[in-house]
């Protein structure tokens, strides 16, 4: 038999070394390298609870198409981000910093999903009175739900296999060991040996399975991330404004993840933002617009909305400019900042720049670019652009602005919600009064400044 061997994961993003290393080379992370022993034999294989799957060999054809189903978890906004319901069966991690509202949201889920079969919620970190409190609170019928607060894992899928619940949910993954793994519960070891077993019983028992995973900037415990492979979908909260939740798919084996959902969160829990379209823009007075401030459409999804970029250019102190942007990839700031220094003559690089987007909402579409070029000219030049202008497009790093996907949809939606002036990158056979379209961003500039001087003009 092979000797015992060591190897260094990382607790964060699951990276994995044959020495320990303060800091990690793929996430950045100080202090999250962990010792794990490798044995022969994978360490799953000698733990009981894998349950047995059909692994014979056979034709395709000989294949039994699953009956899995799909089922409404009673809340739209979820339904959406999961691709049309709760799949059953189906292994679901559900990630988000610690009091985000995911303990919130899944009480609430399995409290009306019970006509699905019994439901269980397994507390892990909160005691059975904590967790019928919160129900309490959010008005849930307690007599439906069965709650089991117990850590061990063996002990948990006997729980599972005697109840037949068609829904369970998982608080938190972190929490649970196995006793066929030495090291502590949170580990790295024992969140994959958890999960994985639990997975495996979901598809063999025909359960919904949800895994709540906390996502900790310390390293403390590791992160959801390392499981990510071994579950079907992968769920995160983020938080925006205050009181506002968006949950974004970023793996869905069922479903695309471009869909998201946006919650409000109060003292009954969470509500479904039904129409984003103007939610994250900023109310202001009619046509009084201040400069460093531009309209985009976005499309998450099915659905289109109206974003404001908002940027603020200051003189750079101590000679390094910085960029400063966590809703935007900073890394697309300072492109987009030497295009337009280079293509629109615009000096950005003696100053620090700040770059955010009103309601908190993350975005990573390229069709941003142009919008976020405009804010960037528009708050260095101290110019405001007209005040209901939407402009979207992608820019290259010839300054030209390239066509983007959904054309249509985004100049539609813009006009819908009163929007009369649309910026959009230059198709053939295009022909609509409100609707500029320009070749590059000097002419989008150009188009912009027009369009408010114009405007004033008409308006004194
Ligand atoms: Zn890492």
């Amino acid at each position: 038999m092979k000797a015992v061997q060591t190897r260094f994961v990382c607790s964060a993003c699951g990276r994995v070394e044959t020495k320990w290393l303060g800091r990690c080379p793929s996430c950045g992370a100080w202090n999250t390298f962990e010792e794990e022993k490798v044995t022969a034999a994978p360490a799953s294989s000698k733990s009981a609870p894998a349950p047995v799957l059909d692994n014979r060999l056979k034709k395709l054809s000989e294949v039994e198409v699953s009956s899995s189903v799909r089922f409404a978890s009673g809340m739209d906004e979820l339904d959406r981000v999961l691709g049309g319901g709760i799949m059953r069966p189906s292994a679901v991690l559900v990630g988000g910093e610690p009091g985000i509202g995911k303990s919130t949201i899944m009480l609430q889920v399995i409290s009306s999903c019970t006509q699905a079969g019994p439901v269980l919620y397994v507390s892990g970190e909160e005691s059975p009175s904590q967790v019928r409190l919160r129900a309490e609170r959010l008005k849930l019928k307690l007599e439906d739900i069965n709650i089991f607060c117990d850590t061990r894992l063996e002990v948990l899928m006997d729980v599972i296999e005697e109840l037949k619940p068609a829904i369970v949910v998982i608080d938190s993954l972190q929490t649970l060991s196995s006793s066929s793994v030495p090291s502590v519960p949170g580990s790295v070891n024992q969140m994959r040996t958890c999960c994985m077993a639990l997975s495996l019983l979901a598809k063999s028992r025909n359960i919904a399975m949800f895994f709540i995973g906390h996502v900790t900037k310390d390293g403390a415990l590791a992160g959801p991330k390392i499981v990510e492979h071994l579950v079907d979908t992968v769920l995160y909260f983020e938080s925006a404004q205050t009181g506002v939740r968006i949950l974004r798919s970023v793996k869905n084996r069922f479903g695309s993840v471009d869909e998201i959902g946006i919650f409000r969160m109060d003292h009954m829990g969470l509500s479904a933002v039904k129409d984003p379209s103007l939610f994250f823009i900023s109310d202001r007075e009619e046509g009084a617009l201040p400069s460093g401030v531009a309209y985009t459409a976005v499309t998450e999804g099915s659905r289109t909305f109206l974003v404001e970029i908002q940027a603020l250019t200051v003189p750079c102190k101590g000679g390094m400019p910085r960029v400063y942007s966590d809703k935007i990839d900073a890394a697309r700031v300072n492109r987009v900042a030497a295009i337009l220094e280079r293509h629109a003559s615009l000096v950005l690089s003696d100053c620090d720049t700040y770059i955010n987007v009103a309601g908190g909402i993350k975005l990573n579409e390229v069709s941003i670019e142009l919008a976020l070029a405009l804010a960037l000219w528009s708050a260095r030049t101290n110019t405001p652009l007209y005040g209901r202008q939407v402009c979207f497009g992608e820019l290259s790093l010839a300054g030209e602005v390239r066509p983007v996907a959904f054309l249509e949809r985004r100049i539609k939606a813009s006009q819908e919600m009163g929007f009369d002036k649309v910026l959009a990158p230059a198709v053939r056979s295009q022909k609509d009064g409100s609707v500029s379209y320009c070749r590059n961003i000097k002419q989008a500039i150009m188009i912009s400044r027009a369009l408010r001087t114009e405007v004033s003009a008409s308006g004194s």
